[in-house]
């Protein structure tokens, strides 16, 4: 009999494909009702489970009675409760790398559209506020040889200190629990204390991930410690920032301008975001080019087949728990 795989989103279409050649397939789907109440039924009998962007915990797992692996097609595993995970020994795979340097071009795309006003100005011109030639409210913050802090120098903050440094020479500040020579000497970048960046650099980007020790890192008292000029990006998750600290601080300019990809709560509906012109605001897109999502689906489908077939998955989160 075939092993059953739940696939709890949207995949790319011909990775779900081979999973149907090789396995029962079901496909949650959540015009047909409540996902949860599905996923529940679903995964009771199922081997594997395949997707990304849904909460996985006791709640909708529990009936899981021979579940081997959730294979996430994200590198961030935030959305899964790895304590559960582990106390029922199910495998949780990511894919790491993959979606490194298209996730850094995006974090650069809003550090540069934050600090020219790129949304802004779009919409100025279009709506034919050009009438002569910008001044004052019109300009941006220099972006080439300026500070540029990040805080977690991990795979995607290293790719963003390595487009700040060598393509806009800029001086590389970086925060993290511990230093990182080998990744830091290359890029001249300094590790600091959290504190020191936030008053130092031009630029601030959150390249974390998401743990008991990063929510909110970010909070009102970070915000005051920027410097008016300064530019804030957050690409790694919504809840490692205090989002109505970070209104208020644009707002009440505190800073100059924010780029954001993620939000304490997606996706972002009805917030005061909208109405502020300082800031950018992307729908959680870092990975989202056609060729990185294709790679992130191939990856997750080997990790997925891997660990069906009895081997360990190159990208397990929690090894030791088979
Ligand atoms: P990674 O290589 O694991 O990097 C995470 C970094 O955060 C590591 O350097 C880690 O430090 C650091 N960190 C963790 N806890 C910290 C703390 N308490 N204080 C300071 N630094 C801390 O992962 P990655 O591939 O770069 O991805 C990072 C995150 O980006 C993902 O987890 C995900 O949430 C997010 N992401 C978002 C998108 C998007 O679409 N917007 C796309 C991809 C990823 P150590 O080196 O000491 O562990």
């Amino acid at each position: 009999m075939k092993q059953k795989v739940v696939v709890f989103s949207q995949i790319d279409a011909e990775v779900l494909q081979r999973l149907e050649q090789r396995y029962h397939v079901v496909v949650i789907n959540p015009k047909a009702g409540d996902v949860n109440t599905q996923i529940r039924e679903q995964v009771a009998d199922a081997d594997a489970m395949i997707g990304a962007g849904r909460l996985l915990n006791q709640n909708n797992l529990e009936t899981a009675k021979q579940l081997k692996i959730i294979s996430s097609v994200s590198v961030g595993y935030d959305n899964y409760d790895l304590n559960y995970l582990n106390q029922a020994k199910i495998w949780l795979s990511h894919t790491p790398h993959v979606l490194t340097e298209t996730t850094a071009d995006l974090a650069f795309t809003l550090l540069m559209s934050a600090a020219r006003q790129v949304p802004y100005l779009d919409q100025w011109t279009k709506t034919g506020q050009w009438s002569r030639t910008v001044g004052q409210a019109q300009f941006g913050q220099e972006i080439f040889g300026q500070t540029l802090g990040i805080i977690g120098l991990g795979n995607i903050g290293a790719a963003i200190a390595r487009r700040g440094f060598h393509g806009f020479n800029m001086n590389i500040l970086y925060h993290g629990r511990r230093e990182k020579l080998e990744l830091a000497q290359p890029l001249n970048a300094r590790f600091c204390e959290l504190d020191e960046l936030l008053q130092q650099s031009d630029f601030i980007v959150v390249a974390v991930d998401l743990n008991a020790h990063t929510q909110h890192l970010i909070d009102a008292e970070a915000f005051k410690k920027m410097q008016s000029h300064a530019v804030f990006v957050n690409i790694s998750r919504g809840a490692v920032v205090d989002e109505q600290a970070l209104i208020q601080a644009l707002e009440q300019k505190q800073i100059f301008a924010a780029g954001l990809d993620v939000y304490e709560k997606e996706p972002l509906q009805d917030s005061v975001l909208f109405q502020l012109h300082n800031v950018v605001t992307l729908p959680h897109i870092g990975s989202a080019t056609s060729v990185t999502r294709k790679k992130m689906a191939e990856l997750a489908y080997q990790n997925l087949v891997k660990a069906l077939e009895g081997g360990q998955p190159q990208y397990v989160v929690n090894p030791e728990f088979r």
